[in-house]
């Protein structure tokens, strides 16, 4: 840090060599005396150590020679922890070295470039700041880790990862009149993984609102790294004009770059890798005079609202918070290679009927995926001048017949990104000195940058555990995150609940001649799944038969506390049975505020169950929040099941997030969903799924399969099913008029042989 800082302390030297005072505080009430004295050139320093609780609050008057500093006595050893924040007003105010962990911020933003309204920061900065995990225990509770205020500031070489919490994790406010056209810069950032969020809210970065977005921001985020930032649609949601985003790396992040509302926004020589993974977008182009040039996208996977490009229709004399019309977008020289989908008219609807005005779009290089669609157009594109592009690969809508279309060969420069071999194609496409700015080039290099999560048996130990009453408790106790414990064939009696806050796998073990162990549980919970669980169960068999009569049974259930993380969980080869004691004693059951990245059921057995076999169903507000992002039940057998085996519900018409994704495939269904106690009236209820895929299940005198889709483009396939004395599937569209959008096929219902 000192080399870096380096410069001012040299600045200091020449101007103020006797005056400056280096005032080290131990705690909060010295550092309250400090700031009662503290002038221009002045250095505070935060001594080495925890400061719990700690509301920090710098203001004063620098200048541009002699800013006022807060630091660290050594860069990241210094750790603001509970219920702590940073506030800054003043002008040219410094600080850096801090590290927020271990709490969340009291108030409405962890740091913010204002002290009061009144007080703004201006020409300050805030530099090597670390926010780790800093997020409000309430997944739906509100914040914003950093929020930009004022006039000339900047936020740089900081270090922001795991917001769990909703709301944008760095926001640009323009609601005063000092904060517009305010010349910030965000730049040399790492913002590290931040997880689907499962509702509007998970913005990484955003500049602006609606309501201000007529203003110019001109805000500079240049250089910046997005590693997974795949909190909702939009990574960035820029919101006001002539803000310029340049040479930043999108890293496997979903969602994209959107240009949401302003005008006259430039983004040039960024670069976006989605290394084929889902939802990965690029730039999504809405209003006027937008300038889209000299960006690399490579491997990505969105499709619709996170295309590598999506270029939308607006809405006629669209309000301000709708969709203006795009009129003068320039879109030159971009490469977009292995990616799923560059779009036309994204959103046109009876709504969004306008299409773009007075647009160039010319020397791209394009490169689809093989055999599939790759350029669409969903509605008139002649405000468009389509020039000198070519593509490589993938199809093109015949509506375009301006892209030239042959392959060509590329090969990767140093900067590891791909360009043509072809000399006559040098013209196309990125520039070859677009540089890709390197991890160790983004946040501290002093507090590491996070891997992948831990995997199921990652940990690389696995711990034996002997049949009996209390041997699998007494193991889970000792048992660390990545671990497998491993049961040998026996009875386990479990009488208490077994509390999951790590990743933890439960494998039984398999031995010739002997039954799989068994555990037998005798509370209405065996697993609670807690902040930080992700379980995985394999080669068991659990029963019931124990297990007393109180409301709500689930044999694992999330905790009543909300949960930050989001979980994995998965059954293989397990056999569940007798969950009878009560009227619906559910098998999973993911309560209000907790999220699973994914639950996947394979190879396993369920029978003689009253309630739910997964119940995916607490957020009901219709706030387009949900439960679970994907879902597969595969190759496993229900019978006498009471309720749904799979009950998601999201609600509500926000567009805002990608899931809930569901496979439900070669399963074997009988008696299921029958139950009076029931409410959803089907063997499968999906509410508001935007992608479902249910096949070459058999189903036998069973309830109905229920499909309810509600706001954007839905996509369910239903084929290859064999229905016995099973009645016709429950279709519904609540905001679409027509038929049924699910592609149906190969089904067949019979009456099957009574019994
Ligand atoms: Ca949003």
């Amino acid at each position: 840090m000192l080399a870096r800082l380096g410069l001012v302390f040299v600045v200091f030297a020449l101007a103020v060599p006797a005056k400056a005072e280096h005032l080290f505080v131990r705690n909060q009430n010295e550092y309250a005396h400090a700031l009662k004295q503290i002038e221009a050139g002045d250095i505070i320093i935060l001594a080495n150590g925890e400061w719990r609780d700690f509301e920090l609050v710098i203001t004063g008057k620098g200048n541009k020679d002699k800013p006022i500093i807060v630091m660290s006595e050594e860069a990241g050893k210094v750790f603001l922890t509970g219920q702590s924040s940073l506030r800054i007003g003043g002008e040219h105010i410094l600080v850096t070295g801090l590290v927020f962990k271990d709490g969340y911020s009291p108030r409405g933003e962890v740091i913010s470039f204002r002290r009061t309204k009144q007080d703004q920061a201006r020409n300050s900065r805030v530099t090597e700041v670390v926010v780790d995990n800093f997020s409000k225990p309430d997944r739906y509770e509100s914040d914003y880790w950093v929020g930009m205020y004022g006039h000339n500031n900047r936020f740089d070489h900081n270090h922001l990862v795991g917001k769990t919490n909703k709301g944008v994790t760095l926001a640009v406010r323009l609601d005063s009149k000092e904060s517009r056209d305010n010349g910030h810069r965000i730049d040399h950032n790492y913002f590290g993984p931040r997880r689907p969020l499962g509702s509007n809210g998970g913005e990484t970065l955003r500049i602006g609102t609606s309501r201000y977005s007529m203003y110019q921001s001109g805000t500079t985020v240049e250089s910046n790294v997005f590693d997974r930032t795949s909190g909702e649609v939009e990574i960035i949601s820029s919101k006001s004009g002539g803000n310029v985003f340049r040479g930043n790396l999108f890293l496997r992040a979903q969602g994209t770059l959107t240009l949401r509302h302003g005008d006259g926004n430039l983004v040039e020589r960024n670069v976006f890798l989605g290394y084929g993974e889902n939802h990965t977008g690029g730039i999504r182009v809405i209003n006027r005079h937008q300038t889209v040039r000299d960006n690399y996208m490579e491997g990505l996977r969105g499709k619709a609202f996170s295309s590598a490009l999506a270029v939308m229709n607006g809405v006629p004399n669209s309000p301000v918070n709708r969709y203006v019309e795009v009129d003068g977008a320039r879109i030159e020289n971009n490469t977009i290679v292995d990616s799923r989908r560059v779009a036309f008219n994204v959103g046109a609807d009876e709504e969004r009927s306008a299409p773009p005005l007075n647009s160039v779009f010319s020397n791209n290089l394009l490169g689809g995926l093989e055999g599939e669609s790759f350029i669409e157009r969903y509605d008139d594109t002649s405000g468009i001048a389509f020039t000198g592009n070519r593509v490589i690969q993938g199809g093109v809508d015949e509506a375009l017949p301006e892209f030239a279309q042959a392959p060509a060969e590329l090969q990767r420069a140093e900067n590891g990104l791909l360009y043509p071999i072809d000399p006559a194609l040098a013209e196309l496409g990125a520039p070859s000195d677009l540089k890709v700015p390197s991890l160790d080039s983004v946040g501290v290099n002093w507090y590491p940058k996070p891997g992948q999560e831990t995997a199921f048996g990652g940990s690389g130990r696995e711990l034996e555990v002997a049949p009996g009453d209390d041997t699998l408790p007494a193991a889970l106790i000792v048992a660390q995150t990545g671990d497998v414990l491993v049961l040998e064939p026996g009875d386990y009696i479990v009488d208490r609940t077994l509390a999951i806050d790590t990743t933890i796998a439960i494998r039984g073990k398999s031995v010739d001649g002997q039954e799989l162990p068994r555990i037998l549980f005798a509370r209405p919970t065996l697993f609670e799944l807690r902040q930080g669980a992700n379980l995985q169960l394999s080669n068991l068999i659990i029963d019931g038969a124990l297990t007393p009569d109180s409301v709500g049974n689930s044999m694992i259930r999330t905790t009543s506390f909300p949960i930050q993380s989001n979980m994995r969980i998965e059954l293989d080869g397990v056999t569940v049975q007798d969950l009878m004691v009560n009227k619906s004693f559910n098998v999973l059951t993911m309560g209000k505020s907790a999220f699973a990245n994914s639950i996947v059921i394979r190879n396993s057995n369920f029978s003689n169950i009253t309630g739910s076999i997964v119940s995916a169903a607490a957020e009901t507000e219709d706030y387009g929040q949900y439960n679970v992002e994907y879902l597969d039940i595969v190759d496993s057998n229900f019978a006498n099941i009471g309720g749904p085996i799979a009950q998601i519900y999201r609600g509500g018409r926000d567009e805002s997030t990608f899931g809930p994704y569901v496979k439900i495939l070669r399963n074997n269904f009988a008696d299921a969903g029958l139950a009076a106690t029931n409410g959803t009236g089907g063997s499968i209820h999906l509410h508001g799924v935007q992608v479902a895929e249910i096949a070459q299940n058999n189903v036998a005198r069973s309830a109905p399969f229920r499909v309810v889709h509600t706001v954007g483009t839905p996509s369910t396939t239903i084929s290859e099913n064999q229905f016995a004395d099973t009645p016709e599937m429950l279709l519904e569209e609540l905001n679409f008029d027509g038929p049924h959008r699910a592609l149906l096929s190969g089904n067949v219902f019979d009456e099957g042989e009574r019994e």
